[in-house]
């Protein structure tokens, strides 16, 4: 069996070593314009601000893909021939396949802003982007980051280590509305001004403006300021990307359709990772998922398929972790931005502004707990995975919070705060506060 890979992201390597795994005979090519080489994406920010070398964006040493015979081609894959097995590729002679992997990724959303094509106008997806950034943001004084998500954050926390001025641009009226509560969007807020980001918010960008050597000079806002920069990083979102699926007659919507076991319209062809859409989903699931573990996830799914024993695609448990500058952000389940009817949102924050923690739970008499989110405190992911799948009651989650904290003395400093206000809140579930062995805990 020949397995093609293109794209060789987390979705397609998951895929790859999977595949390896069950299959030891399989004959597997990775294929991949962007670097013959996996990179870890997450990482990228961090070459730039000097915290790793760019040879420590590689996961696995250059000895490991012969070491597990896994065949590296640096390459565009143009086209796919499926009615005969075969890929064509930028480089010549087309790849014969027995199946085929499309993961392809995402690429940078813009909204064809004028002046997006002068020189220091840029997004953040690949190591060419991070090289052009690099490039371009020399002897930089100014930038505009527009976009208010996480990218948007990354890209600030990364001109500003090299002491460049940033200001950003924000549709929403808070950062990052159409994900965060109002109180955790306070919260980066702070952190952000903390860092001296000048915050626009409720700001749209209408147009770029150029020197006469063609490169970026200003940008000028919908309500008609006009902000000087020489860089402008554009972090409005991503979307599937969809060129070789487009060109090779894949069905489409937003992402390459794909069944429970990531199969596509054709046959022997798969799509995974952030350029597939299911075509069904389940509840409080989203048909594009466009994270690092579910590339995981669905790069494991995807393999059990091509290797006859398919498994249906089941995600499990949402969550999600990022860095604001120094604030740690973990989420974990569903915390949507407002909370649904028929759920309540019980809301901590430490006076000093740098802690907050946020748990949802059913308005009903079992009251299980449904999401919740941290900053400045870090959670443990198996224990709030087994809380949401087991659809565990809040008082016995607060009961027990203390199993789920890395840091052993958070709670013996602020758990008295916690219940007292849960307490205060939500009279009708009282969480008691015991002191057992000279340690805080909690019980029900
Ligand atoms: C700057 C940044 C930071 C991020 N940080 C986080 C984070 O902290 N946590 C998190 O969960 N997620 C994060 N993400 C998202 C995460 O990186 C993606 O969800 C993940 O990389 C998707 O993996 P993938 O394998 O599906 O696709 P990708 O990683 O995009 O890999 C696809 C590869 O295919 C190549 N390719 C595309 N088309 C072709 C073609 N026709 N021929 C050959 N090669 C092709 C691309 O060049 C690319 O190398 C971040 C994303 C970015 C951009």
């Amino acid at each position: 069996m020949h397995l093609v890979i293109i794209g060789n992201g987390i979705t397609g390597v998951t895929c790859a070593l999977t595949v390896r795994r069950l299959h030891p005979d399989a004959r597997i090519t990775l294929v991949s314009d962007e670097s013959p080489y996996h990179i870890s994406r997450p990482a990228l920010m961090y070459t730039y601000m000097g915290h790793i070398r760019p040879q420590d964006l590689k996961p696995y040493g250059d000895w490991f893909w012969p070491e597990n015979s896994l065949e590296l081609v640096q390459a565009t894959a143009t086209h796919i021939e499926a009615e005969h097995h075969l890929v064509h590729l930028s480089t010549g002679a087309p790849l014969a396949y027995d199946k085929l992997l499309v993961a392809t990724g995402s690429v940078s959303r813009f909204e064809r802003w004028p002046g997006q094509e002068l020189q220091g106008v840029q997004g953040l997806y690949g190591l060419q982007d991070l090289e052009r950034m690099h490039r371009e943001t020399h002897g930089v004084g100014q930038a505009v980051v527009v976009g208010g998500g996480l990218i948007g954050v990354e890209l600030a926390e990364m001109l500003h280590s090299r002491g460049i001025a940033v200001t950003m641009l924000v549709r929403d009226t808070h950062y990052w509305g159409s994900v965060l509560p109002p109180e955790e969007a306070a919260l980066v807020n702070r952190q952000l001004q903390a860092h001296h980001i000048h915050m626009h918010y409720s700001t749209e960008l209408a147009e770029i403006l150029g020197d006469s050597a063609g490169r970026v000079r200003a940008v000028r806002t919908t309500d008609g300021r006009e902000i000087a920069c020489q860089w402008v990083g554009l972090a409005t979102g991503v979307t599937p990307n969809l060129s070789l699926a487009q060109a090779s007659g894949l069905e489409t919507a937003r992402g390459i359709l794909v069944n429970e076991h990531l199969q596509t319209n054709q046959p022997d062809v798969y799509a995974a990772g952030d350029c597939a859409q299911h075509r069904q989903t389940g509840l409080g699931q989203v048909p594009v998922e466009q994270l690092w573990y579910t590339g995981r996830q669905q790069g494991e799914t995807v393999a059990y398929a091509i290797c006859g024993q398919p498994q249906a695609y089941q995600r499990g448990v949402w969550f999600n972790s990022a860095k604001f500058f120094q604030l740690e952000y973990q989420t974990y389940g569903q915390v949507p931005a407002r909370t649904p009817s028929g759920t309540h949102s019980f809301c901590w924050q430490h006076p000093n502004g740098q802690l907050l923690l946020r748990i949802n739970f059913w308005a009903d008499d079992n009251h299980a707990v449904t999401g919740m989110n941290t900053l400045g405190i870090r959670q443990r992911h198996d224990v709030w995975d087994q809380w949401l799948r087991q659809g565990t009651p809040v008082t016995q989650v607060l009961a027990e919070l203390g199993a789920a904290n890395f840091d052993p003395e958070f709670f013996q400093q602020h758990e008295a705060a916690i219940v007292g206000q849960f307490n205060e809140q939500f009279p009708q579930h009282p969480v008691a506060l015991k002191r057992r062995k000279g340690l805080f805990s909690f019980g029900a």
